[in-house]
């Protein structure tokens, strides 16, 4: 079995560590066996996200930049909950570190684990599409092959290669999801999505309403303050939120339509502000696979996959770390293990129809708890719920329940003391706690 991995963010240093291991030492005897592993890295260097660059818009290659990595970033996780789930993050006196130590983490795990040789940096996956004849109900060591198109980006030179299965790990905060606000054309000053946000300073004296109260938005709307003249933090949030900001910040409820020179809110009042800065998330987007893959995005959900991962149309095509609010490391991992148990057929897939329908029942219980089609992916205090199904559905090595225990406390104290939580410290006891140093 050849196997494309596309991306050397962390799910594809995760992915790459495990495929290597049925490679070279697994003790897999089937015919499925992973014969290579190639994986396909579009930049000069392992980390996605983490990589921090002060550039925006597009790169050398006029490919869109794809960090949106900021220069102050420090994790808005504690580091216990970072690791993978046999190589942890190294001891430091701090649980919440910075973005340049994340990465030197994840440099430190690539070369622990022997995976720099396998990926072909400056590479970038213009185009994956099935190349074998698609049959119904495809099962692993199906098949379905996939032609990767790829350009080396240093010699122009575009290739085609065949693959018997391919992980995607393109990450999934790239492309800005922007809401159309009545009047957002006619605004005068600038316009701006926290993907290309760097530095403070950006903001220096001006009046910025802050779009959004999801992760980005609570911690720029703080950041900027230190040096914007006033912050006007524009959300819905559901969740109440009991930090305290400084002075120059007040909220608002979501703005209802903009003007040449401001911003008028749901409740009439009008702002005059220089900068709209929307911190309104991202969207998925895959725009290298072919509609022959069979992959949609409807309303951001991706479908029709099986537990989140794998196409329920060709199983030998799987989409890692879609899920969010999560412990991404430690699920990268999980996803790839379960993977490929079937990939090299020590379980079974299940059919088509069984695929389909569990989707469509997950997909149901989410709409009748009341949350929307945009947020099927959305894990958060459930998540355990997700690793255990994952773990028992493929026998493997499941995830410790403590994980999803501080991702919930966190949660907890980022709403209520955004601008101290970063303080804290705590250390993993064992598999179902913590204790808070
Ligand atoms: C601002 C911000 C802060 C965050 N903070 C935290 C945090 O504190 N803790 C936490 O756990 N998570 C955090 N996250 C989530 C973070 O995204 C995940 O932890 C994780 O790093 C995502 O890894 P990934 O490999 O899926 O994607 P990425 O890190 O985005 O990697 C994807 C890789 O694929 C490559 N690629 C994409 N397209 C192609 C192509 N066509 N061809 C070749 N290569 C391609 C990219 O160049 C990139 O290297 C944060 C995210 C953001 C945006």
């Amino acid at each position: 079995m050849r196997i494309a991995i596309i991306g050397a963010g962390s799910a594809g240093l995760a992915a790459l560590r495990q495929v290597t291991y049925y490679l070279t030492t697994g003790d897999n005897q089937n015919e499925d066996k992973v014969t290579e592993v190639v994986c396909y890295e579009k930049t000069d260097q392992v980390g996605g996200i983490w990589v921090y660059t002060p550039e925006t818009g597009v790169d050398q290659y006029g490919l869109p930049i794809h960090s949106s990595m900021y220069k102050n970033l420090r994790t808005n996780l504690p580091k216990e909950v970072m690791g993978f789930p046999d190589f942890p993050m190294p001891e430091n006196p701090k649980s919440y570190i910075s973005r340049t130590e994340v990465l030197d983490f994840l440099n430190y795990f690539c070369d622990n684990f022997k995976l720099r040789s396998l990926i072909k940096f400056r590479h970038n996956v213009e185009c994956i599409e099935p190349s074998g004849k698609p049959e119904e109900n495809q099962v692993s060591g199906s098949s379905t092959k996939w032609t990767v198109t790829v350009k080396n980006l240093e010699t122009s030179v575009i290739a085609k290669e065949i693959f018997d299965a391919v992980m995607v790990c393109n990450g999934h905060y790239f492309e800005p999801s922007l809401p159309i606000i009545e009047g957002h054309d006619k605004f005068q000053g600038q316009q701006l999505h926290s993907h290309d946000y760097r530095v403070p300073e950006t903001f220096a004296n001006k009046t910025v309403v802050v779009v959004g109260a999801g992760p980005s938005g609570m911690d720029l709307a703080l950041e900027i303050s230190s040096k914007a003249k006033q912050v006007i933090f524009s959300h819905h949030s559901r969740k109440p939120i009991r930090t305290v900001f400084p002075e120059n910040v007040i909220q608002k409820p979501d703005i209802a339509r903009i003007e040449e020179t401001g911003v008028v809110f749901s409740n009439g009042d009008f702002q005059k502000v220089d900068i709209i800065f929307y911190c309104t998330g991202y969207r998925y987007s895959f725009p290298f696979l072919a509609k022959s893959c069979g992959i949609k995005v409807e309303s951001n959900m991706v479908t029709p996959l099986w537990k989140h991962l794998v196409s329920i149309n060709n199983p030998t095509l799987a989409l890692i770390g879609i899920p969010y609010y999560i412990c991404a490391f430690n699920m990268f991992d999980l996803q790839v293990r379960f993977l490929l148990k079937f990939w090299t057929n020590e379980k079974q897939f299940p059919s088509k129809e069984e695929m389909l329908a569990e989707e469509a029942t997950e997909l149901k219980k989410k709409l009748e708890k009341g949350l929307e089609k945009r947020h099927f992916h959305m894990m958060g205090s459930e998540q355990s719920n997700y690793y255990d199904d994952l773990s028992n559905t493929a026998g493997i090595t499941p995830l410790p329940p403590v994980l999803t225990k501080l991702h919930n406390h966190r949660s907890l104290r980022f709403l209520d003391d955004l601008i101290h939580y970063r303080e804290e410290r705590y250390k993993i006891i064992d598999d179902y706690n913590y204790i808070q140093l």
